[in-house]
């Protein structure tokens, strides 16, 4: 039998999650409860709004698409929660010749352990890291969770080159002191050097309640933090969003 999945949603042709034009999978859980998470209702490990899907059948809908797209990424909610469907997903695209050729990313938050990594690394080309803050009681603040998980996933990826993007989102007022962001830059270079890192302004659109009072940062803002990281890691790896 097809191995099955619980899905938020799926974006045929995305732009924003990997690199190339990508077959995108929302599966549906996490496993931290961000503050200023975008898509709350990919959260909860069980809802209503999610439906089950098989292997089989992304794999029919990734088919036809194939010739107009780089790859697949898989993202949540937390795509390592469900990380056997991944490998499978991954195996039956990487076996069939229509999609072989495509490649395979993962998105995480980084709270997976090696078990996990194990399972999930052999059958990626790249994973795409959240880093939601260097400081752990910070981290604590923001998703629930320390970071201590986060970063031991960010140095096994890192030792087995498989670390494609850091994803840093930047919230006003809880993650943007300079000591910080200088900190987190210097940590990048020296625990991830030649990692692109991509920087992300905070915006209150779809957040939860307590997150839509947080400002979105301005212009001047934003460029100030890729400007914090990019003095440590290098301006050639940072983009702002
Ligand atoms: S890790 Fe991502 S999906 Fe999970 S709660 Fe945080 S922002 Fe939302």
């Amino acid at each position: 039998m097809s191995p099955s999945a619980l899905l938020a949603d799926v974006v045929p042709f995305s732009w924003v999650d990997g690199p190339g034009n990508r077959f995108a999978v929302f599966l549906q859980g996490c496993n931290l409860d961000c503050l200023a998470c975008h898509n709350p209702h990919t959260m909860p490990r069980r809802t209503p709004r999610a439906r089950s899907v098989t292997v089989d059948e992304l794999l029919d809908q990734v088919r036809p698409l194939a010739p107009y797209l780089s790859g697949v990424t898989v993202s949540g909610g937390e795509a390592t929660l469900q990380a056997g469907f991944v490998a499978a997903w991954f195996d039956a695209l990487r076996a069939d010749p229509a999609t072989a050729r495509l490649t395979r990313f993962v998105d995480s938050n980084g709270c997976a352990d090696d078990a996990v990594w194990d399972l999930l690394l052999p059958r990626t080309e790249g994973v795409m890291l959240d880093l939601k803050a260097l400081d752990p009681g910070i981290h604590k603040e923001l998703t629930g969770s320390d970071n201590l998980q986060v970063l031991q996933s960010l140095e096994r990826l890192v030792e087995e080159s498989k670390l494609a993007e850091v994803r840093l989102l930047v919230v006003p007022g809880r993650n943007d002191s300079d000591d910080l962001l200088r900190r987190t830059g210097e940590y990048l270079a020296l625990h991830a050097p030649g990692v692109p890192v991509k920087v992300i302004g905070f915006r209150p659109h779809g957040v939860r309640a307590a997150a839509r009072s947080i400002p979105a940062p301005t212009d001047e803002q934003r460029s100030g933090y890729g400007a914090a990281i990019a003095s440590a890691v290098g301006p050639q790896l940072v983009t702002v969003v």
